[in-house]
Parts: C-alpha cells; structure tokens; sequence
C-alpha cells in the first residue's frame, strides 16, 4: 500500500480548489463539512441503529490511578459502524479534511507541520492532560 503524505494531498487540494478560492467559502464549507461528519454518525445511532448510545456522568475523580479510571471512563458507545455507515462517515471525514487542507492553504499553513507538532504535544502531555 503506497501511503500519501498530508504534503502531496495538500497539493492535490490546492490543484482541484478553483471554485472555491475565498477565504470566506472555504471557511463555511470547512465547518459545513464537520457538521456533516458528525451527523453521519448520528443517523448511525438514530436510523441505522448499529451504534447505540448509553450515556452518563463520567465518575472521574483525580486520584484516581490509570487503570481505574480506563475501568471508569466509558465511551458510551455500545456496537460497531456497519460497512455502509463506515462508508459514509469515512466519506464525511474525507470531506472535511479536504477542506482543512483548503483552508491550510489559502492561509499557508503545512498540515504535516501540524501533525507533528500535535504528535509530539500528545506525547509530552500524557493521558490526563488531553482534555
Ligand atoms: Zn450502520
């Protein structure tokens, strides 16, 4: 498998963009895009119905050890995508990370700069302080 790097789509994105080139198009598309995402997985959970939900207050508390709070914390997430939801919520995030990759370049921001500084922030940081 031949993997792309965030600089050669970033490229691509900046080749296809000529609809649109304003700021203020691509700024409404980026968060059009992310609302669309997450409704994606929404109508995962409200009509196809192979993900469920079952929320609650996290009981979190800061004394806590790692792994009592991994036993505690919940994702309230109960099932898996189906193949077509995965499909579909793949094609919304795709969607919106075309769009970050727009925006990165009309404001002349290197995504993989971006990458790496936030790989290393979650790597310094650790677990507890990702919020
Ligand atoms: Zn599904």
């Amino acid at each position: 498998m031949s993997s792309l790097s965030l600089k050669q789509f970033q490229d691509q994105v900046s080749e296809l963009l000529l609809r649109h080139r304003s700021l203020l198009d691509v700024l409404s598309k980026f968060q059009q895009s992310g609302a669309a995402a997450n409704r994606s997985v929404v109508k995962s959970v409200t009509e196809c119905g192979c993900l469920q939900l079952h929320a609650a207050k996290q009981e979190y508390h800061p004394e806590m050890t790692l792994s009592e709070a991994k036993d505690v914390l919940g994702t309230h997430v109960s099932g898996h995508l189906c193949e077509q939801c995965i499909e579909v919520v793949s094609n919304e995030l795709g969607r919106n990370l075309f769009y970050m990759a727009a925006l990165s370049n009309l404001l002349d921001i290197n995504l993989e700069q971006v990458l790496e500084k936030e790989s290393k922030k979650c790597s310094t940081l650790g677990l507890f302080n990702m919020s």
